[in-house]
Parts: structure tokens; sequence; C-alpha cells
């Protein structure tokens, strides 16, 4: 297929577990293929410390893991670290798209957005104030700071359960806060946590971080009660969901379901010709082995409509 130096066949912007995927099956099937990343391969998996259920691996950490798939792709595919996507150029009936990064422009038959989800922000006071002297939205990268020091963490997901785990593993004093009664994680996660013996707060809204230069305490709402309490934490670990990295979708003014998820069809096929979506961006069921599947499937409907 195409041999011109700017341009592909087929372009995936994101390198998580989905646009790496992507970027094996568009290149093995012969078209040429470009996979982009504003940031270095990953995504959010690298902030994974331990991933016990992808086939094949009974426990891996998430970096070790896109080391693997990030040179199983590179072994067919063209892969670009820190060459974040600005624009894409897709008028309706023309066959190539043009794709503006920060670092020059591509042209390009196909496009797959595996651009995942970014993480949510809880929007209480202190929050902006004390990031990174306090607040924190990933504990296997910034939970060392905290050995010994008494930290909150706040949600009731699979995310915040393993950061609470991982926090207490590494000598933190954690405590975790939820403002329902029921946890939201996986059913194993929740008896990993309550053999850990970690103190929870239920039914407890976290309603502003203080401190000085660095966080000091959480004020904590109890609904059941309708009582305040302050707590004193040198540290605060946020994980209350994420939401879609939608910007190019928007841009394309894809189909989005009402969550900002990138609606497609079972192919991966966006409600644009020639534009595919694949991964967390596309909701539905958030984990490694999904959105790997789903790459694949959008790379082989790429290959499809180009070639078949
Ligand atoms: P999540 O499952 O959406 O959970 C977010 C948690 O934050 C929920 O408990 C939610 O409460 C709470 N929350 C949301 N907004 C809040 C607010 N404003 N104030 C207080 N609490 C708030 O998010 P996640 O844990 O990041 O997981 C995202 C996806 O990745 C999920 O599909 C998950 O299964 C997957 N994942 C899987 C693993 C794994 O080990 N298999 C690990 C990480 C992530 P409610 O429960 O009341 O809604």
């Amino acid at each position: 297929m195409t041999n011109d130096k700017e341009n592909y066949d087929l372009i995936v912007v994101g390198a998580g577990p989905a646009g790496l995927t992507a970027g094996i099956f568009g290149a093995r099937s012969g078209l040429k293929t470009l996979v982009l990343d504003k940031g270095i391969c990953g995504g959010l998996t690298n902030e994974a410390t331990l991933i016990d259920n992808y086939p094949g691996f009974r426990r891996i950490g998430g970096m070790e893991l896109i080391e693997k798939i990030k040179a199983q792709t590179a072994d067919y595919a063209e892969i670009q670290e820190l060459e974040g996507v600005v624009t894409i150029e897709a008028p309706e009936h023309v066959e190539t798209m043009r794709v503006v990064t920060e670092k020059g422009e591509y042209r390009t038959s196909a496009i797959i957005l595996a651009t995942g989800t970014k993480k949510r922000k809880l929007g209480v006071k202190g929050e902006a104030e004390f990031l990174g002297r306090g607040i924190s939205y990933c504990a296997t990268c910034d939970g060392y700071f905290f050995r010994n020091k008494a930290v909150m963490v706040v949600g009731g997901g699979d995310s915040a359960v393993r950061g609470a785990l991982y926090l207490q593993n590494i000598g933190a004093e954690v405590s975790l806060i939820h403002r329902r009664e029921e946890l939201r994680a996986e059913q194993y996660l929740q008896t990993a946590l309550k053999e850990a013996g970690i103190h929870i707060f239920w039914n407890s809204i976290l309603k502003e971080i203080r401190g000085e230069k660095v966080v000091r305490s959480v004020l904590l709402h109890d609904k059941a009660r309708d009582s305040e309490e302050e707590v004193p934490v040198e540290g605060v670990f946020i994980y209350v969901g994420e939401d879609p990295a939608n910007s190019l979708a928007l841009q394309l003014h894809l189909m989005l379901d009402a969550n900002g998820y990138i609606s497609t069809d079972r192919g991966q096929r966006t409600s644009r010709t020639g534009i595919y979506a694949a991964g967390d961006v596309t909701g539905g069921v958030r984990q490694i082995v999904v959105a790997c599947a789903e790459g694949a499937v959008a790379a082989s409907s790429a290959y499809d409509d180009l070639v078949g």
C-alpha cells in the first residue's frame, strides 16, 4: 500500500493497550500504520501496579505489560511518542484525511481513535491548591512519599480500592471515604480491603482539603448523621472515576453516548466513514483485555473497508 514518508493507510491516535494492539493488527494486515501518542506508550495502564486479570499473565505490572505490547507493536508498526494530535481534518466525501500533530502532519485513509480516559477531579476546595503537595491521583506514582503518614483515599471503585491497598502495603496509614454504603469495586478487592483492616468512612463526602503549604487535614460530612468531622491527613488520593478523552471526537462531530463516550458499531466503526474507535474512549467494560480486543477489531474493520 502507501509508501510516501508522511502518508499512511492507518493512523492510530493513542498508544495504550487498544492503540498498540490496533497497531499490531493494522500493520500485520499490510496497512502502513503509524501509532501516535501525546505522552509515552501505555496511558493509565502504566499506573497499574498489579494486573491479575489479563489472560496469559497471572500477575504482571502495568508498565511491564505495556513494555511487552509496545515491543511487539514496534515489530510491525511505526510508533511516535510525545507527539500529540492537534487536529484532524476529515472533510466529508474526501478519502484522505489530514492529521496535524505538535510536530508535523500526515495524511491517512483511516484513523482509529484510542484516546482513553482522563481522571475525574473531585471539585472541592483545596484540590487544585494542594496538587502535588499532598493531593495525588496516582498511588503508584506518589505513594512512596507517604510511608508512615496518614492518607485518605476517595472513591469506591476498583481504582480506589487498589490504590488504598497499595498505599497500605508501602506503609501508609490509610483510610477510605465513600459517598455510599456499598463499594462499587470487584468483590475480591472488597474482601482484600476488609482483610487489610482499612477504615472506611461510609456515606460520607469529602467537603474540603485544608492545609498551609501542604495538606494537613480533610473536612468530611457524614450524610447519615448529618455531622462534620475534620480528619488530620497528609495525603489525599482521589479516585472518583474517569471521563472520556474525547476532544478529537468532538472536533470530528462523531456520535457520542450520553456520557461522552464514542459510539461505535460492532466493528468499532464510528458515525464517520474511515474513523474507528477502540478502548476506554468507547466506554463499556473498561478492562485491558477488552481494549486490546477492540483495537484488533477496529484495525480489522479498517482493513476490510480499505482493501476488502
Ligand atoms: P469507577 O468504577 O467509575 O468508580 C468511581 C468511584 O468514585 C465510584 O465509587 C463513585 O461512587 C465515586 N465517585 C464518583 N464521583 C464522585 C464524587 N464526585 N465524589 C465522591 N465519589 C465519587 O472508576 P474507577 O475505579 O477509576 O474504575 C474505572 C474503570 O476501570 C472501571 O470500569 C473499573 O472496573 C476499571 N478498573 C479495573 C481495575 C481492575 O483491577 N480490574 C482497576 C482499575 C480500574 P459511586 O459508586 O457512588 O458511583
